[in-house]
C-alpha cells in the first residue's frame, strides 16, 4: 500500500482491522441500476465510484472485494453494460456507503458516439456528483496508467485536489508481473499521481491481484477507514432535479427505486 501523503489518513492496519474490512465488504449487495444519471437515487451515503478501462479488471476485483462470485457482472462482451450499478454495503438496516460501479471504457468496438455519451455522463458524474466521496480507479499494472485513464481522472482531478474525492488507484492483475516488475510499475504511477497531489488531497496505490488475493484486504481497509471518516451529506442530490445526458434505452421512466 502507498499513501501520496503521509500526512493523510491511511488504512487503519493490524489484522482485526482487515478481518472486520473483509466482513464489511462482504456485506455488499445489489441496490440498483441507472441508465442515466438522473436516474441515481437521492441518499445520504458517501458513494464510492469504481472505474477502469474494460478488461481492466473491474468485475473481478469488485466480486472479490465482496467475496461474491457474481456481484458485480463481468460481461462478456466488454462495454456492454452501460449502466452506473449501485450496491450498499453495511449493516443491512443501516447501510454506510454504496458503491458504484461505473461502466468500463475504453473499447474498441463500441461506437463513437455511444463512447462519447458515455464519457459525458462519467465526467458529469465525477465532477459532480455530490455523494461521490473516494474513486477506485482499476489500471492493468502490465500498463499502468493509459491516456484515457488520465483523461478520466482530469475529470475529477479538482475535486481530488482539494481533498472533497479521494483516490486510491489500483494495480490490477499484479499475479502477472515478478518482483521487480511490480516495484517500477508502483514507482511510475506513483510519479504520475503526485502531479495531483496537494496538502489536501488523499491519494493511495495498491497491487492487487484476484488470482493470488493479494491486497484485497488492504483495499477493503482503505475503502472501510475512508468511510467512516467521511462525513454524512445532510442534503438530496441535486442532480436528480438536473437535465442531464440523454435516455440511452428510450425510456422516459426512472425505475422505481428500492431502499439501500
Ligand atoms: P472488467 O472489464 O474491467 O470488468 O474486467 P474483468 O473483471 O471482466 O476481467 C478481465 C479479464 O482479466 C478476465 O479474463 C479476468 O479473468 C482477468 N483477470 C481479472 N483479474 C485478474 C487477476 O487478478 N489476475 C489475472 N491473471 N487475471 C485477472
Amino acid at each position: 500500500m502507498s499513501p501520496m501523503n503521509e500526512n493523510r489518513s491511511t488504512a487503519s492496519g493490524g489484522a482485526d482491522a482487515t478481518k472486520q474490512a473483509l466482513a464489511w465488504s462482504h456485506t455488499a449487495r445489489f441496490y440498483t441500476t441507472a441508465a442515466q444519471l438522473n436516474q441515481l437515487p437521492a441518499h445520504d451515503l458517501a458513494e464510492i465510484a469504481f472505474v477502469g478501462r474494460s478488461n481492466a479488471g473491474k468485475s473481478t476485483a469488485i466480486n472479490t472485494l465482496a467475496q461474491r462470485r457474481q456481484l458485480a457482472f463481468a460481461s462478456k462482451t466488454p462495454g456492454r453494460t452501460q449502466h452506473i450499478n449501485l450496491f450498499s454495503v453495511g449493516p443491512k438496516d443501516a447501510p454506510d456507503a454504496i458503491w458504484a460501479d461505473l461502466p468500463g471504457y475504453g473499447y474498441a468496438a463500441v461506437t463513437r458516439s455511444a463512447k462519447l455519451r458515455w464519457q459525458q455522463v462519467m465526467a458529469d458524474y465525477l465532477a459532480v456528483r455530490r455523494n461521490l466521496a473516494v474513486v477506485v480507479q482499476m489500471v492493468d499494472s502490465r500498463h499502468g496508467l493509459t491516456d484515457l485513464d488520465k483523461q478520466l481522472l482530469s475529470f475529477v482531478a479538482p475535486r481530488v485536489a482539494n481533498g472533497a474525492v479521494k483516490l486510491l488507484v489500483i494495480l490490477t492483475k499484479a499475479d502477472k508481473l515478478n518482483r521487480k516488475e511490480s516495484d517500477q510499475i508502483l514507482r511510475q504511477t506513483q510519479d504520475q499521481l503526485a502531479e495531483m497531489a496537494t496538502d489536501e488531497s488523499d491519494i493511495q496505490i495498491a497491487l492487487f491481484s484476484a488470482l493470488k488475493k493479494q491486497g484485497v484486504g488492504e483495499v477493503a481497509d482503505i475503502l472501510r477507514t475512508w468511510t467512516q471518516n467521511c462525513r454524512p451529506l445532510a442534503f438530496p442530490d441535486e442532480i436528480l432535479n438536473q437535465p442531464e445526458a440523454e435516455d440511452l434505452d428510450g425510456s422516459d421512466e426512472a425505475p422505481p427505486l428500492p431502499a439501500p
